[in-house]
């Protein structure tokens, strides 16, 4: 159904209906929304291996992510509407182009199978030849990027739908991987029984794409907004192994590092042209990091955590990204912002030669076996039990408007931003009462 809104009947639509970005980071897309853009850009780059939610996406729902795009153009002004994803999501590329000839500032950027070909810095030099300045957003060029998912509950949001559905990847040592739409807040545990239960004994979650993803063991996690996929791995494998080793033993073998270099030839950002060269940071962390400058741990503003450094580039694997986290933790814990201001960067000429194909990827993480289709799962799935998070957003937790004993129905407001802050509203993703409200707002069938 397409629906003729107003700028702030649109945005207005965004707030009640709670959508956030549906690329990881849950930023409120009404705020994304409030700055004026000259191009809205849908990633639909799903550059993390394995994840197949976007590019069955696009290809089942195109016309609702169009007609979100139009939305998202119209309420940021944005004259151009660009769709960018790889080529070889072809099911996905043969949906839009039946419909984008009657979309005449709408079009297709298709991209290579690379990573992090869905970095938002790097999409929009790859799609429009801008390099956003350093720790700078992309509205500084004049680009908004919005993941699929999220240009597609803002179709539902203009047609007075909340979000309450996620769509999700389960795969790894599952019986049946698969790809389908859980209701916010169902437990991991609900969510792998769905796909045929866990083949392996002491599973470990990585919540999201192996790359950036985090690792849990917790099976009784709700999935929240921004959950893109849960990847079953025994603990012995790599990933797992990596994403557990601890500050201190980082630090310390950091001091082996060879100086080789590798990690900042192929660090996306440092090929952008930012000042971030984790070579730099290993061989200041082999000095002692105390004698630092305070220039030299800012870098660490500059990383986006896609994690190509550690899990990719460095031939003794060490851990630059997880150097990087630490110190940016602590810079924040001293208040200290992200000082970079530089503009009018200049990719290094080496930049595309220097690109990771995501084929080699998958056989330096050593995941090629779960390299599999996970087709999407159209069936209905309503748990008896989930637990919405209040906090599932960038911004402060939602403040629940039920209380213990009510009665809610599917789609029912649950929590509100509060007042004068940032943050985003929820909502029940099944009908029943509520059996508690504390960080989260539990309910059962
Ligand atoms: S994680 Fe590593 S490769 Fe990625 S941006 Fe940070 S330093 Fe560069
Ligand atoms: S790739 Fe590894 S060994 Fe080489 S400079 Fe970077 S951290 Fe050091």
């Amino acid at each position: 159904m397409k629906v003729q809104l107003s700028r702030g009947d649109i945005l207005k639509s965004i707030i009640n209906a709670g959508v956030v970005g549906g690329g990881g980071a849950g930023f409120p897309t009404h705020i994304k929304y409030k700055g004026h853009a000259e191009i809205i850009i849908v990633n639909g780059a799903e550059c993390e291996p394995l994840l197949r939610v976007d590019q069955q996406f696009m290809s089942l729902k195109t016309e609702e992510i169009i007609e979100g795009l139009k939305m998202a153009m119209s309420v940021t002004g944005a004259t151009k509407g660009i769709i960018a994803l790889k080529g070889k999501y072809k099911d996905a590329i043969k949906a839009f182009e039946t419909i984008l000839p009657r979309e005449p500032s709408i079009s297709m950027h298709i991209m290579g199978n690379y990573y992090p070909a869905g970095d938002e810095q790097t999409l929009v030099y790859e799609v429009t030849g801008k390099v956003v300045p350093e720790g700078g957003i992309p509205l500084a060029v004049g680009v908004i990027v919005s993941n699929v998912v999220t240009v597609y509950n803002v179709f539902r949001a203009c047609n007075g739908k909340p979000v309450i559905l996620r769509p999700l990847t389960v795969t790894g040592e599952v019986e049946k991987p698969l790809t389908l739409n859980v209701p916010v807040g169902t437990l991991i545990k609900d969510v792998l029984a769905f796909a045929g239960g866990v083949k392996i004994e002491n599973p470990v979650i990585i919540r999201g794409g192996p790359m950036m993803g985090s690792i849990t063991t917790d099976m009784d996690q709700p999935v929240t907004k921004t959950d893109s996929g849960l990847i079953v791995l025994p603990s012995t494998h790599y990933l797992v192994k990596n994403r557990r080793l601890d500050m201190k033993r980082i630090l310390k073998h950091s001091m082996m590092c060879e100086q080789c270099s590798y990690c900042t030839m192929l660090c996306p950002r440092y090929m952008l042209g930012h000042n971030l060269q984790p070579h730099m940071i290993m061989r200041i962390v082999g000095y002692g990091l105390e004698n630092a400058s305070l220039e030299d741990l800012c870098q660490a503003f500059l990383c986006c955590q896609c994690g190509l450094c550690s899990l990719f580039s460095c031939p003794v694997d060490l851990q630059p990204r997880e150097v990087y986290g630490g110190i940016l933790k602590e810079l924040k814990e001293k208040g200290i912002s992200n000082p970079h201001k530089r503009k009018d960067l200049v990719p290094r000429p080496f930049m595309k030669l220097h690109r990771i194909s995501a084929y080699g990827l998958v056989t330096r993480l050593e995941v090629s076996e779960y390299d599999v289709k996970a087709p999407w799962n159209d069936m209905e799935f309503t748990p008896s039990r989930v637990v919405i998070p209040l906090l599932q957003h960038i911004g402060c937790p939602s403040i629940p408007v039920v209380k213990t004993g009510d009665t809610v129905k599917r789609g029912q407001l649950i929590g509100v931003i509060p007042e004068g802050s940032n943050g985003a509203s929820i909502h029940a993703s099944i009908s029943g009462r509520v059996v508690e409200v504390s960080s989260s707002v539990v309910i059962e069938r």
